[in-house]
């Protein structure tokens, strides 16, 4: 391909640049095209309720299986697209790409809520609400069928245009959810003005939980405080039986991780989602 062999010649010409910049500056490169021909795709991971086992929603969580560098961490290749002011496009390719999954899940008779990730940078651009808004009309999917998780440290960059956006999404009707919760330093007072709905304990509190007390008392208290504020408390990183034993026992809304599913592509998202629903059936 010869945009991409030029582009490429152009960056080893530059002298003195290490491998990591190279690196970066071949994702940057390499992104556009990589949406175009499929080499990033989504995958979804299951978020299980947990007093009603059938309630079913799902995260979209991105994957780039570059020609190349082979699997790359998305938070690694979301940072280059940030610094490089094109996060609006990706956002809009997962939105999409991940409202037209919920289409075809709602249209066989799951009305699942889907998530999707954004960028803190997504927060400032005002158009987003209203590309939200067409892709919900043209797929007759109601506003329940989205969650937008946005990260605890995103959310602590709040300005007044980000709030006003956030306020923006919530009259549409969409879930806001406030991701990674415990790993940044928000106040409550900075909360309690939040249109949120959903608090997800970040995984580093969970996945240890069945050996580490100190973890188990942040969960319990962060438990009890979402539920002050009138949100619903999802733990990510569930791994284990144990863990998702004592999370239903204090009152966790909802559970997400490996013991469930590991994040998988759509086709096998669709055989997982029969499977468990068969299963709580019986
Ligand atoms: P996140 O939104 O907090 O997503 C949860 C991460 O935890 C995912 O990592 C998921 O694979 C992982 N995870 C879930 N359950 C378990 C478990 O039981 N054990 C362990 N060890 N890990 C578990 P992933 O897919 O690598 O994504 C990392 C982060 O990248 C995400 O964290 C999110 O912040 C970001 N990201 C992913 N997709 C997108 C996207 O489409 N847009 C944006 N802006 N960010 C994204
Ligand atoms: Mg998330
Ligand atoms: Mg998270
Ligand atoms: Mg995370």
């Amino acid at each position: 391909n010869k945009a991409r062999q030029s582009h490429l010649f152009i960056v080893q010409y530059e002298a003195g640049w290490d491998e990591d910049h190279l690196r970066r500056l071949q994702l940057f490169a390499d992104f556009k095209e990589a949406l175009i021909n499929e080499e990033i795709c989504l995958h979804y991971q299951p978020k299980v309720g947990a007093s009603d086992g059938s309630k079913i929603g799902a995260e979209a969580l991105i994957r780039w299986m570059h020609p190349t560098f082979g699997f790359v961490n998305p938070e690694e290749f979301i940072a280059v697209i940030e610094s490089a002011g094109q996060i609006s496009l990706l956002t809009r390719w997962v939105i999409r790409a991940a409202s037209m999954q919920a289409k075809q899940l709602w249209s066989q008779g799951h009305q699942l809520r889907m998530s999707v990730n954004l960028s803190a940078l997504d927060l400032l651009e005002d158009d987003l609400p209203d590309f939200i808004r067409k892709i919900l009309q043209e797929l007759e999917l109601p506003p329940e069928a989205l969650c937008l998780e946005i990260t605890e440290s995103a959310i602590m960059q709040e300005t007044e245009r980000s709030l006003a956006n956030l306020n923006r999404l919530h009259n549409l009707g969409l879930m806001l959810s406030i991701d990674d919760y415990g790993t940044g330093y928000s106040s409550l007072s900075q909360m309690k003005q939040l249109p949120v709905g959903e608090l997800k304990i970040d995984k580093s509190f969970v996945m240890d939980l069945d050996s580490n007390e100190e973890d188990r008392q942040i969960v319990k208290s962060t438990i009890e405080l979402g539920h002050t504020l009138g949100l619903k408390v999802t733990a990510e990183g569930v791994e284990t039986e144990l863990t998702r034993d004592w999370l239903i026992a204090n009152g966790c809304d909802t559970l997400q991780g490996y013991f469930y599913s590991k994040p998988v592509p759509a086709r096998d998202f669709h055989h997982w989602l029969e499977q468990y629903l068969q299963r709580s059936e019986s």
